[in-house]
């Protein structure tokens, strides 16, 4: 673990790192203004039998923070948690940025700058929610919760969690051989019905009236804030549409195993939070180092 505030050699920054991975740092920290993103679950938080217990990685929140208040950054959560659990969870600094239910639900970010964005829920401070929510899929919504808690009911370990737009089926604690089949009709028969939208993750699988996704919000926020370059760091097969979005001079991080559209690897959320760290000490120090 590094040490809070302990005087630094510049020039050391990042030293532990893959070579490949802290050049791309020392570019990203250089551009004028800068993005960075992070998904919550299996990326600043360590995956847990119980997902109401995902607390973040010591530090974690800190960091983001520490990026959110240098000149000419923002940074953000990215979850398809919904908002709520996500404060809730992850306790974040007022300045960082928060999306969850994939993109239906968002809090732009504030940077040195103030808070970013012309949408007025944005502007009030109130998370502001896309998608309908007209009657059909409210009824949509309620027919999808009932055929999910039939199953929860039959698949003892299995839990719902109820989302804004959506219900998930996790099945982590439950008896592995049965639940992956399980969760696999539920899959084929809920994705046949129009206007649901499937998202698979790992030992969950959710099930939503609206269509958002990570590379949608991703694109969200570079629109709101403009950045010069991007980074998004994500551990699951949703955040592989955040990856998909990153241009060029961006810098796209997976956590963990698993074929991905990432350029840069790192093994768990400790990692993570190094290489954040890194990022804000980078940042902080006005970059330009080689
Ligand atoms: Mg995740």
């Amino acid at each position: 673990m590094s040490e809070q505030h302990a005087p630094m050699n510049i020039a050391e920054l990042g030293r532990g790192l893959e070579p490949s991975l802290r050049r791309a740092l020392v570019r990203v920290a250089s551009v004028e203004t800068l993005l960075v993103a992070c998904d919550y679950d299996g990326t600043l938080a360590p995956i847990v039998d119980d997902p109401a217990e995902a607390r973040p990685q010591p530090r974690a929140m800190e960091v983001l923070g520490e990026l959110a208040g240098t000149a000419g950054t923002w940074a953000s959560l990215v979850s398809g948690r919904s908002l709520q659990q996500l404060i809730e969870l992850s306790g974040p600094p007022a300045t960082v940025g928060l999306v969850g239910s994939h993109g239906a639900e968002h809090l732009a970010p504030l940077g040195s700058n103030g808070r970013v964005g012309s949408d007025p829920a944005v502007a009030s401070g109130d998370p502001g929610v896309s998608g309908h929510h007209d009657a059909e899929s409210a009824a949509l919504l309620e027919a999808l919760i009932a055929d999910v808690a039939d199953e929860v009911s039959r698949l003892p370990g299995s839990r719902l969690e109820p989302k804004p737009v959506g219900v998930a089926f996790h099945y982590r604690q439950a008896d592995q051989s049965v639940a992956a089949k399980t969760a696999d009709a539920l899959i084929e028969r809920l994705s046949a019905r129009p206007g649901v939208h499937v998202r698979v993750g790992k030992m969950v699988a959710e099930f939503a009236v609206d269509g958002a996704d990570k590379g949608q919000a991703l694109l969200r926020l570079i629109g709101q804030t403009g950045p010069d370059a991007t980074v998004f760091v994500g551990d699951d097969v949703t955040d592989e549409d955040g990856f998909a979005v990153l241009g060029e001079g961006d810098l796209g991080i997976k956590v963990g195993a698993g074929e991905t559209a990432a350029s840069h690897r790192v093994a768990s959320p400790a990692d993570v939070v190094e290489v954040l760290s890194v990022l804000a000490q980078l940042r902080r120090a006005g970059a330009g180092i080689e």
